[in-house]
């Protein structure tokens, strides 16, 4: 695909020929139809699906000796064929007094990707990857950086969401246990250049135990730098998710450079594509604005963004950039920021400032380049 092509060829680690997701087979893959005849297959009864997808689903775990409803010969035989270890953690950092928590996964073929847990008052979000490395080459972004390895499979990015969860449930994570109540689809990678995994993930998410963790779809964010066509095909889907575009810029000339896609899909077509995942959801569209110091943050970007969205179902979410090492880029002066949020406010454009949770362990937006956990 042309998206492919802007990104920098410089996918060295474990990219495939086809950058498809490699990983084995999983629980997480499968729909229930599915989950039944990959038991069946192993030549057990379609119940023994339902039996396995309550322990992962439901009660969040993956170990034969917890699956006491099995018999033990079964376990070994189901858990072993449908509940591979898909990812490992191989670096996990934490900050804010404990209630964010970065964990940099390893998948089987030695691809990295990362994941950020963090805890609100009443509401704790999981911060997903989509790919390991991402082709979208935005150049302010740690991730657009290093290209593209590879998409990961659906179970690959329930698997984020599963450990999360579990964590929280066993009181690993500071205030205590807790559930997942949000995720989003901002770590590593661009989900709808991974669309058919993303869709089934955000399936598998939030479809209720035994078919999936249950997390409401209203509560789940999948975030785009703007693929026009997916944006179309996913309004169509007859999901409640929220969707975020990533815009940054409210002018194509700047937008070409800081988003290259938008080479491709113009300002108008995005802001379009939005509109109509709106109509078709109800649900307001987040628009992403990372503050850029004297290169998008002027008052008249300000005053055009705010003519772009005016009337829409739409909401803004600034963000103060987070330079990258080497980065010529710095995040706005807190003045200017401020008169730009309040230009958007006074033209009635809902606005909000994006916290910065994560940022003394690289977990906060745009940083999410694993290093392989080779950094100090
Ligand atoms: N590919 C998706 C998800 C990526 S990350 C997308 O682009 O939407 C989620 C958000 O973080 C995006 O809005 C992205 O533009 C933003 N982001 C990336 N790097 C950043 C940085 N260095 N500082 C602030 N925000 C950044």
């Amino acid at each position: 695909m042309e998206l492919v092509e802007i990104g920098p060829a410089r996918a060295a680690r474990a990219a495939g020929p086809d950058r498809a997701a490699r990983a084995a087979r999983h629980l997480a893959d499968l729909d229930a139809a599915g989950r039944r005849a990959a038991v069946a297959e192993l030549g057990q009864p379609g119940y023994r699906a339902d039996q396995l997808s309550r322990h992962y689903f439901g009660r969040l775990t993956d170990a034969p000796q917890d699956m006491t409803d099995l018999p033990a010969g079964v376990r070994r035989e189901l858990v072993g064929a449908l509940l591979p270890k898909l990812l490992t953690a191989t670096r996990e950092l934490t900050c804010d007094r404990g209630l964010t928590r970065k964990t940099l996964w390893r998948a089987a073929d030695g691809a990295f990707v990362e994941s950020v847990l963090m805890r609100y008052p009443g509401r704790v979000t999981m911060c997903v990857s989509s790919q390991a490395g991402c082709g979208m080459a935005c150049p302010f972004c740690a991730t657009g950086q290093a290209g593209l390895t590879r998409n990961l499979s659906t179970a690959e990015i329930v698997t984020q969401v599963f450990n999360g969860a579990r964590g929280l449930a066993s009181g690993e994570m500071a205030g205590g246990p807790g559930r997942i109540s949000n995720v989003v689809f901002m770590g590593m990678g661009e989900p709808l250049a991974n669309y058919v995994s993303v869709l089934r993930a955000v399936r598998r998410l939030s479809d209720p135990v035994p078919d999936g963790l249950g997390i409401s779809q209203r509560a789940i964010t999948v975030s785009t730098v703007g693929l026009v066509p997916a944006i179309w095909r996913l309004a169509g889907e007859r999901l409640s998710c929220r969707l975020a575009v990533s815009l940054h810029a409210p002018d194509d000339e700047l937008r070409d450079s800081l988003v290259p896609v938008n080479r491709r899909w113009k300002v108008a077509e995005v802001l379009d594509a939005a509109w109509g995942y709106a109509a078709a959801t109800g649900r307001r569209v987040s628009i992403e604005y990372a503050m850029i110091r004297d290169v998008n943050d002027q008052a008249w970007r300000a005053d055009e963004l705010a003519r772009l969205l005016a009337g829409r179902l739409a909401h803004v979410n600034l963000i103060p950039l987070n330079p990258t090492p080497g980065s010529k880029w710095t995040a706005s002066d807190p003045a200017v920021a401020a008169e730009f949020e309040a230009r958007l406010a006074d033209r009635g454009i809902p606005v909000t400032v994006r916290d910065t949770r994560g940022r003394e362990i690289d977990g906060a937006c745009g940083q999410l380049a694993a290093s392989g956990g080779d950094r100090t």
